[in-house]
């Protein structure tokens, strides 16, 4: 028996959610992997960017939240340049982050770190990091 669910049919609200923000259809990703290929940050990452958008093809939005990626993506945008079907793949990564801080979450304690090591940080890195991932 052959079982074949319409995107209709898997779109819960989390990815609709997904795709409002980011202005996206995560159902156009054919897993071609470019994304993935070009991105600096995959060394750091649980799963890879084209693993984020098959999750998202199965609705488990949740399973990627569980993960490092979103925020360990750098914002560069290489993988949004790269992807044959006009992905934002970047932005896809901001409107997870975005889905986390909503609930006030913060990724990054500022309280946490150490005043010193914070001295030694150029100021932009600073600001950048509160920006992207404090609430
Ligand atoms: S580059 Fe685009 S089509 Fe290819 S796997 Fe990544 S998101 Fe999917
Ligand atoms: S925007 Fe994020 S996911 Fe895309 S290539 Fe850059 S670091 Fe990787």
């Amino acid at each position: 028996m052959e079982l074949k669910l319409k995107p209709e049919e898997i779109r819960n609200d989390l990815v609709k959610k997904v795709e409002e923000l980011a202005g996206v259809n995560v159902f156009a990703c054919y897993q071609c992997g470019k994304c993935s290929s070009g991105c600096p940050s995959v060394p750091y990452m649980e799963i890879l960017p084209n693993q984020v958008l098959r999750l998202l093809q199965f609705g488990k939005v949740e399973r990627i939240l569980r993960t490092n990626t979103h925020w360990v993506c750098a914002s560069c945008f290489v993988c949004s340049t790269r992807c044959p079907k006009d992905i934002d793949i970047a932005a896809i990564m901001e409107a997870l982050r975005q889905i986390e801080l909503r609930k006030n979450q913060d990724y990054l304690i500022v309280r946490r770190i150490d005043t010193e090591e914070m001295k030694e940080f150029p100021p932009i890195a600073l600001v950048s990091a509160f920006r992207k991932l404090t609430a």
